[in-house]
């Protein structure tokens, strides 16, 4: 699943491929793809891509009307995507010009350019949570509205992430992927994130040191900034085998841990699970499956 070390580089990439091509037509595949009414995706046609900026997890494509058009003045409009767990974007140099059928396969959305290329918006499985929105302003996306600061920001400082931990009596894993505390970071990269900091997911995050604060902060940061380095340059067909790849203890139960050897375990939180490394992390002790102790019982 996309976190933010994915979805900036897919931004980059789409930075360099749509930015100055004309947009030929837009089209939902899947009923529940797109989120929004008003304007609809017509109000897309002859407009130029100008910029792919990135909020939290969202991509935004900015659309502006071409410059010939002898139309009065509009404003931008931007085309905002949600991957979620299972989507993805997919690059076409060559795209049908009739608008795709809806159907049960993985396509979810279609955007294609008056040149042919284009992009292809799929979603893997049968829980379908991959989202579309067009709007004038991205602050009218709820979920783009309620992120919490980009931890790739200058303002992300190590005073600033003691501001969000302090007084909060909750499990560190929990704040890491909470998308309205600390914008970006997913269940993938919260794991690592920990691994790289040595902490226990379970550790609550009113309990950290002005020390534990600035530890934390350097993994955030290092981790986040590693991980998009590895990915620039790549295509965006390449970057989920890579996000694989360099990913240390998440999805990796049961092999040993890269830095002491130690087997990476996994325990059960929220509504999936996570790994970790029980020797960096929890002084060498596994931590207790809650859920699986309750069923037991
Ligand atoms: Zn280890």
């Amino acid at each position: 699943m996309p976190e933010l070390p994915e979805v900036e580089s897919l931004a980059r990439f789409l930075r360099q491929r749509a930015a100055g091509r004309v947009i030929d037509r837009a089209d939902s595949a899947a009923i529940s793809v797109l989120k929004t009414y008003r304007p609809d995706l017509t109000a897309l046609r002859g407009r130029v891509i100008t910029d792919t900026q990135r909020h939290g997890k969202f991509l935004d494509l900015v659309a502006v009307p071409a410059a010939d058009g002898g139309q009065p003045a509009e404003g931008p409009l931007h085309l905002v995507i949600h991957l979620a767990r299972a989507g993805w974007l997919r690059w076409r140099d060559n795209l049908p010009a009739e608008p795709p059928r809806p159907g049960k396969g993985p396509l979810g959305f279609r955007l294609r350019f008056t040149d042919g290329a284009g992009f292809d918006l799929t979603e893997a499985g049968t829980k379908k949570r991959l989202a579309v929105y067009l709007v004038a302003d991205p602050a009218e996306v709820p979920g783009v509205a309620a992120l919490g600061p980009d931890p790739m920001a200058d303002s992300f400082t190590v005073e600033a992430l003691a501001g969000m931990l302090s007084g909060r009596r909750t499990q560190i894993k929990g704040v890491l992927r909470d998308q309205k505390i600390i914008a970006g970071i997913g269940n993938a990269y919260s794991d690592e994130v920990l691994h790289a900091a040595r902490m226990s997911p379970f550790k609550l995050a009113s309990s950290f040191t002005e020390d534990e604060v600035r530890e934390l902060h350097a993994a955030i940061t290092g981790t986040l900034r590693e991980a998009v380095e590895r990915s620039a340059g790549l295509a965006a067909g390449d970057l989920k085998a890579e996000k694989k790849s360099g990913l240390r203890v998440h999805g990796r139960a049961g092999e040993p841990c890269p830095v002491c050897g130690d087997t990476v375990r996994e325990v059960s939180f929220a509504d999936s699970a996570l790994q970790y490394c029980p020797t960096c992390q929890t002084g060498g002790k596994p931590l207790a499956d809650r859920r699986m102790s309750r069923l037991l019982r």
